[in-house]
């Protein structure tokens, strides 16, 4: 279908659906072709912002019988550019769809429309008590319906786990905008295949994830956080292991190099230990309900830490302070990219193999002559490795470091890890795919995108094609 028909069908569903709201003008539609991937940018033909289940399902009927392809978007914070309207198409919006539904304190549940952003749902069941563990670091911002899409983690998922972790039973809307909830709200289902499991992680590719139905746990009253430094970074990443190995169980174990540290806390006026001799940093959260424990368990891990060499090891002495030193690694993504054009590589391997696979990204960072900044989920073995492109010539940056970054994945197969641990495939890590997936792999996922979306109006131009 040529462009032009695109947007002449796009206009008649908005005409047919005119309480529904619709954008068309350049200027307001502008703000719907970019997300916080690199500096990519592809404006959309149109957007449209559903306020339920039934609208989103009429503009589906309605995409389906006009073949229009339909990019879901949530909040646009994805790191792979998976929601960017790569060629012409309607941007569906999740912005309206953002009432929880219920907080069932009874069953330990909530059930959420998808455009919820994460940190009020957070804040919504702590409000009663209740905890939602998921926790991007995107939390401000990001959608329920994104992190479901990409299976996000965050911090603690080395005591919590992931999104995915977290998920009861989904109302999806199919392409062709039949309606259908993918299980039970229980916590175990042994009944047919997991089409649950199979929409996070999606992508918008399969049904836009229109409610969820979530799991909860009592809130934990205490927390208290841990900064310890270190000369080297791979003394820092295998210090993680240790800890994990002892009796004591930190919530979260985030590794931080220096230089990211050092740009974040200038962008972000925050304050963090920081030591002179200091190459790397983890930051270690542990939470509960007995204050006196956490004390303990904390003051458990100072051996092994100075086993690993560390600097310096300090406590939170107050939230305040706690709250600064998560800011700080909170925003070192963010604050990184606007040193220099970058690549953001989301590798994860078993955590065992993380020291190891630092020392091969500055290997391989001397070879092709680029600086990178590593940060991220230590506890997972997710890396997150910021490529920046600082004085490389364009032909550089375009030829060579995508070399690179193959040689980077290959070392993360190579010791039985993979390519994304939680930013998803999406656009940018769609060429890299067939690195850690086989034609078979392919084929199935084919045969699956065949069966939701036959005629492949979902969120096309994206990894599968
Ligand atoms: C500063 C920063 C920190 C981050 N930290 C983390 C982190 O710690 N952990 C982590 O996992 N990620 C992190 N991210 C990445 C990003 O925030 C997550 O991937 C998040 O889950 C994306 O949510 P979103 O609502 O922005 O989705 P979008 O970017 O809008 O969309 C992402 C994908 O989800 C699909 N989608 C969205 N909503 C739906 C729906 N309702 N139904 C079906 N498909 C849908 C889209 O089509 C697209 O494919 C971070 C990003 C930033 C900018």
């Amino acid at each position: 279908m040529s462009n032009s028909s695109i947007l002449q069908s796009i206009q008649q569903i908005a005409s047919d659906l005119a309480n529904i709201e619709f954008l068309f003008s350049a200027s307001e539609l502008s703000d719907y072709g970019s997300d916080y991937t690199e500096d990519l940018f592809f404006p959309p033909t149109a957007v449209c912002f559903p306020a339920s289940t039934q609208e989103v399902s009429a503009i589906m009927q309605r995409c389906y019988a006009h073949n229009v392809p339909v990019f879901t978007r949530g909040a646009g914070t994805g790191l792979s550019g998976a929601c960017l309207p790569v060629s012409a198409g309607l941007v569906l919006s999740t912005k309206k769809l953002n009432r929880i539904v219920d907080i069932d304190v009874k069953n330990l549940t909530v059930t959420t429309e998808t455009g919820v952003v994460n940190g009020v749902l957070k804040a919504a069941v702590e409000a009663v008590g209740l905890y939602y563990p998921p926790d991007p670091a995107s939390q401000g911002s990001c959608s329920i319906g994104g992190n479901l899409a990409h299976g996000a983690g965050g911090p603690r998922a080395v005591k919590y786990g992931i999104t995915r972790d977290y998920v009861l039973n989904l109302e999806v809307v199919l392409p062709n905008g039949d309606v259908i909830w993918t299980g039970a709200n229980t916590l175990k289902n042994s009944t047919g295949f997991s089409l649950t499991h199979l929409m996070v992680g999606s992508e918008g590719m399969l049904g836009i994830i229109t409610q969820a139905v979530l799991k909860l746990i009592p809130k934990p009253t205490h927390e208290l956080l841990l900064v310890a430094s270190f000369a080297n970074l791979h003394d820092c990443a295998s210090a993680v292991n240790a800890v994990l190995l002892s009796k004591y169980k930190p919530c979260a174990i985030e590794l931080m190099e220096k230089s990211g540290v050092e740009i974040s806390m200038v962008a972000t006026q925050s304050t963090f230990p920081t030591h002179p001799e200091a190459e790397a940093y983890l930051l270690f959260a542990f939470d509960g309900f007995d204050g006196d424990d956490l004390f303990l368990q904390a003051e458990g891990i100072f051996g092994i830490l100075d086993t690993y060499n560390a600097l310096d090891i300090l406590p939170s002495p107050n939230a305040d302070t706690a709250n600064a030193w998560w800011k700080v690694r909170r925003a070192i993504g963010e604050t990184v990219k606007q040193v220099s054009p970058y690549k953001e590589e989301d590798t994860i391997v078993p955590r065992s193999a993380m020291p190891g696979l630092l020392l091969k990204v500055k290997e391989i960072g001397g070879k092709y002559g680029f600086q990178s900044v590593c940060y991220g989920h230590a506890g997972d073995g997710n890396l997150h490795v910021n490529i920046l492109k600082n004085n490389l010539s364009d032909s550089q940056w375009t030829v060579e470091i995508p070399k690179a970054i193959v040689e980077i994945f290959e070392y993360c197969k190579s010791v039985g890890g993979t390519i994304s641990g939680e930013h998803g495939i999406g656009l940018v890590q769609a060429s890299y795919l067939s690195i850690v997936m086989g034609e078979s792999h392919y084929q199935l996922f084919r045969g699956i995108k065949a069966t939701f979306d036959p005629k492949g109006l979902l969120n096309p131009g994206k990894w599968l094609d």
